[in-house]
């Protein structure tokens, strides 16, 4: 059961939800960096997640264990949907609305603060070896990249996902989408109950029966 001030911090943080923000990370494989993605995600508001896994390495299952056990709770709060290659998952991204970038160290990269990030944008993130495929980028909208002033020629992904998440954040508060839900109330219902209590989920799933209403306290009302 989820105490009133439970339930409270579960509505505050869904209503800074931005369902219209997200991510593709394309065969990262460390675990940690997928903790501090997840994580930033969580922080900045992302409702939804997406990653085309590792080919047969020890994280080839965004569901099992490892996963869990290497993003902190982060997951819980920011599920990541899985695809099978990047090109496809950039098509399926914008059949939905949204503008990919692709973050690419080339020439043709604009400076990752010139996009509007108030528009519904997936951030395409690469490899810690090789990056973001050549072919990705083609079918990203556009190829972002943070200038780099140093010897070194490449940022941590963590790193780079956060400074463009937290530059989305900025424009986003700029513009009030934090102030007022971007989530359906619909939605929003649906997600309070399904946060506050997870262990009832799959009894009214299973029965296909909606989930049942919740007082302001976030307790039930049924
Ligand atoms: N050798 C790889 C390459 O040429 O792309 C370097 C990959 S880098 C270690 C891993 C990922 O971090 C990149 O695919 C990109 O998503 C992100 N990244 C790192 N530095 C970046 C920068 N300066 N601008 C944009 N993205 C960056």
């Amino acid at each position: 059961m989820a105490t009133p001030e439970r339930y409270a911090k579960i509505l505050r943080v869904l209503r800074h939800r931005q369902p219209t923000l997200t991510v593709l990370m394309d065969e990262v494989n460390k675990p940690h960096n997928l903790s501090a993605i997840i994580r930033t995600c969580d922080a900045v508001g992302v409702l939804e997640a997406h990653a085309v896994p590792p080919k047969g390495g020890p994280l080839a299952s965004f569901s099992g264990h490892t996963y869990e056990a290497t993003s902190g709770s982060a997951h819980k709060w920011v599920p990541v949907h899985s695809h099978t290659d990047a090109v496809s998952a950039v098509h399926a991204l914008q059949g939905q609305g949204f503008q990919v970038l692709a973050t690419h160290l080339s020439q043709r990269s604009v400076d990752y603060r010139e996009p509007d990030y108030t528009r519904p944008t997936c951030v395409l993130l690469g490899a810690e070896k090789w990056g973001v495929s050549d072919e990705a980028a083609d079918a990203a909208d556009h190829n972002i990249v943070i200038p780099m002033f140093g010897m070194v020629q490449s940022l941590n992904v963590s790193v780079a996902a956060a400074t463009i998440l937290f530059e989305a954040q900025r424009q986003r508060l700029a513009a009030g989408m934090y102030a007022a839900p971007q989530l359906s109330p619909e939605a929003l219902d649906r997600l309070a109950f399904e946060w506050a209590y997870p262990d009832l989920v799959s009894t009214y799933q299973e029965r296909g029966e909606g989930y049942p209403a919740l007082d302001e306290q976030g307790q039930l009302l049924a």
